[in-house]
């Protein structure tokens, strides 16, 4: 099951969402699932490369999968938020969206120098966010030992540029 055809056959998709032309993968069905969150989660801390000491999350789904992901690692949750949101001091990074442009934040003293973190998120496409994730990372010290996504759609080359930055990059399910 090395496809992970099991996890694929929960994620929904949903067409012209969140305009004309786009087909939404949908991972709320996946997550209903009780069964096929779990062995999402499970499959995932499988696949972690060795301790970590953070599991950082990306608003909002990204969180659901980091707080079940650090629980079964031993790990911390770190949160990854749109910025505004967190109460204490914070660092940002600003990303490119298809029109305009986004800023990610954490706070600033969220991580100890060379701490090992794992990132995760529900589903890279352009690789936009993650990448902004792993920048702001990096600027606060941290080592991405990893970055872990459910769902990849390879044809919009976010896990590529991921990697050529210089990240393990892990996926459970793909979508052409
Ligand atoms: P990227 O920055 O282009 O890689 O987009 C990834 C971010 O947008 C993630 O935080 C996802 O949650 C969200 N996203 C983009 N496309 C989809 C989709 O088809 N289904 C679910 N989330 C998506």
């Amino acid at each position: 099951n090395a496809d992970n055809a099991d996890l694929k056959a929960l994620i929904r998709t949903i067409p012209d969402f969140p305009k004309p032309g786009i087909q939404f993968r949908d991972v709320t069905t996946l997550l209903l699932d009780r069964c096929g969150f779990s062995s999402c989660v499970g499959r995932m801390a499988a696949a972690a490369p060795g301790p970590v000491d953070l599991v950082a999350g990306v608003e909002a789904r990204g969180f659901l999968f980091a707080g079940a992901l650090a629980d079964r690692l031993n790990a911390g949750v770190l949160l990854i938020r749109k910025d505004g949101k967190l109460p204490g001091a914070t660092i940002a990074e600003d990303y490119a969206l298809e029109y305009g442009q986004d800023r990610i934040a954490m706070h600033a003293d969220a991580c100890a120098p060379d701490a090992r973190v794992l990132l995760v998120d529900d589903l890279i496409a352009t690789g936009g966010t993650a990448r902004a994730a792993v920048r702001l990372l990096r600027k606060a010290g941290a080592r991405v030992v990893q970055a872990q996504f459910l769902v990849d759609l390879p044809e919009l080359g976010g896990a590529d540029a991921l990697r050529k930055d210089g990240v393990d990059v892990h996926a459970l399910v793909a979508f052409e």
